[in-house]
C-alpha cells in the first residue's frame, strides 16, 4: 500500500473500516467504533457523518448503555441499493434479489430444457431483466449481478469448462456486463453455495465449513479459517470429480468412477429410470416425482435414495479426513431429500472416515436449502460494490 502521508487516501481507507465495522455490528455506537478500530473520536464522528449523507448508514434511537446519557445507534442502511444473484443450474435458474445484506426481496425460479448456449443466454437475460424490474427506488439502484456457475471459473470470471452444460471456454461476463451495464462477478456455484452459508446460514461461525453442492453434479466450497480457499488457479472444489470406483462408468470430465456419477441428482434419476423401466418419460422423471412415490412408501425409491445417501458419505467421509472441517453442509438439491438419505450418509461417514475426525464434525443439511448459491452470488456483488472504494486505495 502506497498511501502513507496521503491524508484523501487514508480518509477513504478509514471510512471503509468504519463501515465494515457498522455492518459487521450494527446498531453500534460511535463510541463503540472508536474503541474497535482504534479510529479516535473525532474521525469516527467526521466519517460517520459524510456515510450519513452518502446513505449508506442511518441512526436510529438511543441504545443500551450503562448509565448517563445514551448514545445513539447507527445502522447499516442495507437498502442503500441492491444485487442480483443467479444461480445457474443445469437444469435450473434460480435469481434472486437482495438487500446489502443479502436479505432475499424477491425469487424467481425457472426450469432450463437444454444447455445450448443461446437458449441458457436468454433465460438468463429474462430473469436478470425481472429482477431489475423488482427492485425498489434506492440511493445506489442495483449494484450489480453475481453469477454462480457449476463449472471451473478463472479469477476474470471466464467459464473455463462447465461439464454439465458440456461448455468450454465461455465469457459470459462480458456479455451479462454488456446487456446490462452492471458489474457482473462469476464464480463457480459450490464457492457461491459456501459464501452464502458462510455469510447468511445458520452456522457462520463455523471457521473451517465444506458446502457440499449436491445437485445434477457436486461441487464443494470450502472456508478455511474463515475465508473461502479458491486454489492456486482458483479451480479448488471439484471433488465431484475425485475417483471412488476405479472401473467405473465414463465421466463427461474424461475420468472414471467420479464421485458424481454415484451420488448426484443424475445418478439418483438414471439410477431410478433403469428400476422403474416404462412407467415414466425421460422428461417426468424428476426428483419431485421420486419424492412422491417416497412418501406413498414405494420400497426400490427409498432404497435408490438410500443409496445415494451412502455414496455422498462415502466422498464427505474422505472431505472428513482430508480438511478436518468444523462442519460439513450439504445443500442444493439432495438437501430436498434430507428425511430419506441422512441416515445412510451418517452410517457410511461413521464407517469410513477416521474415528478422530468423525467424532467432532457435525454434518447439517443447509437451511438456505436450494438458494445458497444465489444468495451467496449475490454476496459476491456486494463485496464487489464495497471493494471499489478499498481498491482505489489500495492502488493509488
Ligand atoms: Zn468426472
Amino acid at each position: 500500500m502506497k498511501v502513507t502521508g496521503d491524508l484523501h487516501l487514508m480518509k477513504k481507507l478509514n471510512k471503509s473500516i468504519i463501515l465494515e465495522t457498522i455492518i459487521a455490528d450494527s446498531p453500534i455506537s460511535r463510541t463503540a467504533i472508536s474503541e474497535k478500530t482504534g479510529l479516535n473520536k473525532a474521525t469516527v464522528s467526521n466519517l460517520v457523518n459524510e456515510l450519513i449523507a452518502s446513505q449508506l448508514v442511518c441512526e436510529t434511537g438511543p441504545g443500551e448503555s450503562s448509565g448517563g446519557r445514551k448514545p445513539v445507534m447507527l445502522l447499516f442502511n442495507r437498502e442503500a441499493g441492491y444485487a442480483v444473484g443467479v444461480d445457474l443450474g443445469v437444469n435450473y435458474i434460480l435469481t434472486v434479489l437482495t438487500d446489502l445484506q443479502g436479505r432475499i426481496i424477491k425469487e424467481r425460479r425457472v426450469s432450463l430444457h437444454e444447455n445450448g448456449f443461446d437458449y441458457v443466454l436468454e433465460q438468463l437475460h429474462d430473469s436478470i431483466r425481472w429482477a431489475l424490474a423488482k427492485a425498489p427506488d434506492s440511493p445506489y439502484g442495483v449494484i450489480g449481478i453475481g453469477i454462480g456457475v457449476p463449472g471451473l471459473v478463472r479469477p476474470d470470471g471466464m467459464i473455463m469448462t462447465a461439464p454439465n452444460l458440456r461448455w468450454n471456454k465461455i465469457d459470459l461476463k462480458s456479455q451479462i456486463e454488456e446487456t446490462f451495464q452492471l458489474p457482473v462477478t462469476i464464480d463457480n456455484e459450490a464457492n457461491a453455495g459456501a459464501l452464502g452459508e458462510k455469510s447468511y446460514g445458520d452456522y457462520q461461525t463455523a471457521k473451517d465449513m465444506i458446502y457440499v453442492s449436491a445437485g445434477i453434479g457436486i461441487g464443494v466450497g470450502i472456508i478455511l479459517n474463515n475465508h473461502l480457499y479458491r486454489g492456486f488457479s482458483g479451480f479448488s472444489g471439484e471433488m465431484g470429480h475425485m475417483t471412488i470406483n476405479l472401473d467405473g462408468r465414463p465421466c463427461s470430465c474424461g475420468n472414471r468412477g467420479c464421485w458424481e456419477l454415484y451420488a448426484s441428482e443424475n445418478a439418483l434419476l438414471e439410477e431410478a429410470a433403469k428400476v422403474l423401466g416404462e412407467e415414466q418419460t425421460a422428461d417426468e422423471m424428476t426428483l419431485d416425482y421420486l419424492v412422491h412415490l417416497a412418501e406413498k412408501g414405494r420400497k426400490e425409491v427409498i432404497e435408490l435414495f438410500r443409496s445415494v445417501g451412502y455414496y455422498l458419505g462415502v466422498g464427505i467421509a474422505n472431505v472428513i479426513n482430508t480438511f478436518n472441517p468444523e462442519l460439513v453442509i450439504i445443500g442444493n438439491r439432495l438437501s430436498l431429500i434430507k428425511s430419506w438419505i441422512e441416515e445412510s450418509l451418517q452410517a457410511c461417514v461413521e464407517e469410513r472416515s477416521l474415528q478422530y475426525h468423525h467424532k467432532r464434525v457435525q454434518i447439517e443439511f443447509s437451511k438456505l436449502a436450494m438458494k445458497s448459491a444465489a444468495v451467496g452470488a449475490a454476496t459476491l456483488a456486494i463485496q464487489a460494490f464495497f471493494a471499489q472504494s478499498k481498491a482505489t486505495v489500495e492502488e493509488g
